[in-house]
């Protein structure tokens, strides 16, 4: 009998975190590779915002905090939902955690029971269903297709409710794919959702700020109050403010929800960095400047690595309405041959090509939807212009 739980055998180590550290061992020996893996801002944390965790630290500001966070976070992160959300929260409303990532997992962990059902929309972020898998719960993906737009059709999320179902995962704008919800297309979802009062909806917004094309943001909660009871609505400091390393990430939802999670967290991590609390504080006060400017840069991006693509037969890609990633469908490759005469078998393989070849990306079927990669334009332009040129090279090397 192994002495490691059979929970953990059922789950593997996060591929997008591993493919990023392996892009980052391979710079480091040497090697150039243009990094479209990694999930994170290249730009630095302002100033702004770390003059504020320097201030924490010399405050003495380097005790242990309440479980969800100090008084004066939890009034910025409320202040944020009011300003930008139009939604009301009190304090007992908030939790905070080590990044949207914990949180998540937190809420999973307070209320799934073995073989209680997480709906989770394909393609997906990585770690949701590792996550729903740890808690013995059962991920349930619902395909939402290129057709689609990678979007949910009303009706196949209600043909997957069942007495089961505790969560529906909604991202929006998606990573991978970029995928934005209409106020009408979340409108329409939760029609569906008021019929089936025992299923919460989680939103994940952690890429709320970063969206094209003028749209302006919504979650399910503000185009739907009667979900108020069920909705939890995460987010967190990592995207908008290029703060991934330190580690905050942020949720509101029901006052009962919040408890059980507060006492899970309090039996484990206690709560995110004091510094990281006091730097967030900041950040979601004063940043307008800041993502303002990275939406336009994000955007000017997107539309290079459109045009350096789109002509190109053998890929096809999806516009995205948000976020930094374009997922890329390399259908039309699958089963070609390399100079020494290996298949090209699935996306899996083909992202190692790359990889030999100079480029990182991370492969569709990680994301739950095959034949296909992602690319994280969160680099430069030279970079996304090398990176794209060298991906139609290799791709057009094949036989
Ligand atoms: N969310 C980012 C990504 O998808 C960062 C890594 C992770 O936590 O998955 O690449």
């Amino acid at each position: 009998m192994s002495f490691f739980s059979q929970r953990v055998s059922r789950i593997q180590p996060s591929p997008t975190i591993s493919i990023t550290a392996k892009a980052k061992e391979l710079k480091q020996e040497g090697k150039k590779i243009i990094d479209f893996s990694a999930g994170e801002p290249d730009f630095d944390t302002p100033d702004n915002i770390k003059k504020a965790a320097i201030e924490a630290i010399n405050n003495g500001q380097t005790k242990y905090t309440p479980v969800n966070g100090t008084k004066e976070l939890n009034e910025a992160i409320i202040k944020k939902f009011k300003r930008e959300n139009d939604l009301v929260f009190a304090p007992d409303e908030i939790t905070v955690g080590c990044g949207g990532k914990q949180v998540i997992y937190n809420a999973l962990v307070a209320t799934i029971e073995k073989g209680d059902e997480i709906i989770i929309p394909a393609p997906f972020w990585v770690s949701y269903p590792d996550m729903a898998l740890l808690v013995e719960g059962h991920p349930v993906v619902l395909d939402c297709s290129l057709e689609n737009n990678f979007k949910i059709n009303p009706q196949d999320l209600e043909n997957k409710i069942t007495n089961r179902t505790k969560w529906v995962i909604l991202n929006s704008p998606s990573n991978p794919t970029g995928a934005f919800y209409s106020e009408l297309e979340l409108q329409n979802l939760a029609k569906i959702l008021l019929k089936h009062p025992h299923v919460w909806v989680m939103c994940d917004d952690l890429y709320e700020h970063i969206i094209f094309d003028n749209l302006k943001f919504k979650n399910i909660l503000q185009v739907d109050e009667k979900l108020r009871s069920r909705t939890f609505v995460v987010n967190g400091v990592s995207k908008a403010y290029a703060m991934t390393g330190w580690r905050l990430g942020y949720g509101a939802g029901p006052k009962n929800l919040i408890k059980e999670i507060s006492k899970i967290q309090s039996q484990s991590t206690t709560h995110t960095s004091s510094i990281s609390q006091a730097a967030a504080i900041e950040a979601l006060k004063n940043s307008d400047e800041f993502i303002n400017k990275n939406k336009k840069i994000f955007q000017e991006r997107r539309d290079l690595i459109f045009s350096k693509l789109k002509d190109f037969s053998s890929l096809q890609v999806f516009l995205p309405q948000g976020s930094f990633y374009v997922y890329v469908c390399c259908n039309d490759l699958m089963g070609k041959k390399k100079d020494d005469g290996t298949e090209i078998k699935n996306d899996i393989d083909l992202s190692d090509y790359f990889l030999d070849e100079g480029v990182a990306v991370v492969p569709g079927e990680a994301f739950g939807c095959s034949n296909f990669f992602r690319i994280s334009f969160a680099t430069s332009n030279e970079n996304i212009i090398e990176g794209c040129d060298k991906v139609v090279s290799a791709c057009k090397k094949l036989k």
